[in-house]
């Protein structure tokens, strides 16, 4: 997503990065630039003007920190700024469903991607959350529509409430309140009919079902492919019923990114998820810094180092830089090597932070790297015994096929690891013998 409004930014901070200092002029004609690129991304012109000027104080008056070069130190407050005006209250993709039953009232226009919105939404709250949900559809305009969420309901494991002929969206609500209720649910979702145009009538019966049931997230579903229009939509929406957040849909597109920029800075109201394909299980939690990343694409190094300060506990550090420099490196450090890169966002969010480095993450992303790799290595070595993982070596074709199954995976797959291992082994190895000057040491300062 946003691969538009990257690499434009691209090509603004390329000329930056070849010059040894920074003028203010060249910060002018940078943001120049980036104003046009955020314009051309279909970020509205208020809040591309707002955001320019918020990155040209910061900017201007700021000392060049010694250790990285001016231009780099622009990305990071461009980077710091797109933080800002995407980032919402709490965490990402809180929800407010405490106090089971917790009504859920998803909300937005047809074909915005609501019911399958919906559907994803009850698989998350279900599969990562523990929670018990039950869906209703209160379309009553298309006969198909609550059957296509009793289809969707029976496909993800999440209990729907049985369709009853005749009944009004108010009446169904009430009923899958009632059913809630008595089922011991913790969530129940409703998913509400829409229209191809905002309309009154459409406004008021969400209103009533609004009042017959006093949601605590009141969630819009909106197409980001629409940009602007689906700022506007969340406006409206908020406007007569009050929104809870945003989910942002089809963000899987060449979309343009604007949405996702002005939606926050517009309607006040947080982008809780996005959504990120048409399978039930492509709906992300919302992530300013992700984006903000992605936005800039050429990522940096700084914060590279920046989220290797933040993520790695010093003493854990310092502990296995001694024991690498002794040229120890088993299965329980390539695990914590691991689960690392896990926190630091997985191999695309570090190759999308190293320079130049933006195109290769989408490579990356296109050979089917992800962060599922990365899972599916540390339950490699949570199937091995204490010894095991101690002494790799040890593992023979018995233990190699127990551990493989044990993790679900292939002899191969743990063959692959085993020679990662190796690999990395011997690197730290050499490593190690530079001392305390070493490159890892320098690395993690
Ligand atoms: P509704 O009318 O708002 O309930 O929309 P639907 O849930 O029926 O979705 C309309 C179409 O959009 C379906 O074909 C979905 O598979 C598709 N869709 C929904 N969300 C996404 C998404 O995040 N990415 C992509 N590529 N397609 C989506």
């Amino acid at each position: 997503m946003f691969e538009n409004l990257s690499q434009r930014l691209s090509g603004v901070f390329d000329k930056l990065t070849k010059q040894g200092a920074l003028s203010e002029d060249d910060v002018k004609t940078a943001l120049r630039e980036v104003r046009v690129a955020l314009l051309e991304a279909d970020v509205s012109l208020p809040v591309a003007r707002e955001f320019v000027k918020a990155v040209q104080e910061k900017a201007t008056g700021q000392a060049v920190t010694k250790s990285i070069t001016p231009g780099q130190q622009v990305v990071k407050i461009v980077h710091d700024a797109l933080v800002d005006t995407l980032t919402g209250e709490g965490e990402p993709g809180d929800l407010k469903i405490d106090n089971p039953p917790a009504p859920i009232l998803m909300v937005g226009l047809q074909g915005g991607g609501k019911t399958t919105t919906t559907g994803k939404l009850a698989k998350r709250l279900t599969e990562k959350n523990g929670k018990r949900v039950l869906m209703a559809s209160l379309d009553i305009y298309r006969p198909a529509a609550q059957q296509q969420l009793a289809v969707l309901g029976a496909q993800i494991g999440v209990d729907t409430l049985p369709i009853v002929a005749g009944e009004s969206a108010v009446q169904i609500a009430k009923r899958a309140k009632q059913q809630a209720t008595l089922g011991g649910y913790d969530v129940y979702m409703l998913d509400t009919a829409g229209r191809l145009q905002i309309d009154e009538t459409l406004m008021q019966e969400v209103k009533d079902v609004r009042d017959a049931v006093n949601p605590r997230e009141t969630l819009l579903v909106v197409d980001g492919l629409t940009g602007q229009v689906a700022v506007e939509v969340a406006e409206e929406f908020d406007g007569k019923i009050g929104i809870s957040g945003v989910v942002l849909t089809r963000m899987d597109g060449d979309g343009r990114g604007g949405a996702a920029l002005s939606m926050k800075a517009v309607t006040g109201k947080p982008i809780k998820y996005v959504g990120l394909g048409e399978k039930l299980d492509a709906l992300e939690e919302f992530h300013p810094e992700r984006v903000a990343g992605r936005i800039l694409g050429m990522g940096d190094i700084v914060s590279l180092v920046e989220k290797a300060q933040e993520t790695i506990e010093a003493e854990q550090a310092e502990r296995m830089m001694k024991r690498f420099q002794k040229g120890q490196f088993n299965m329980n450090d390539l695990k914590a090597q691991l689960e690392q890169m896990m926190k630091m966002g997985g191999m695309e969010g570090i190759i999308g932070m190293m320079p130049g480095m933006g195109k290769m993450a989408k490579q990356v992303e296109e050979a089917g790297f992800d962060d599922s790799v990365l899972k599916r290595q540390i339950a490699l070595v949570n199937s091995m015994t204490k010894k095991e993982r101690a002494n790799p070596q040890i593992l023979q074709a018995s233990r190699k096929k127990r551990i493989a199954a044990g993790a679900g995976m292939e002899v191969s797959d743990l063959n692959k690891l085993l020679k990662m291992h190796r690999q990395m082994s011997d690197m730290m190895k050499k490593m190690g013998k530079m001392g305390k000057g070493g490159m890892l040491k320098q690395a993690m300062k």
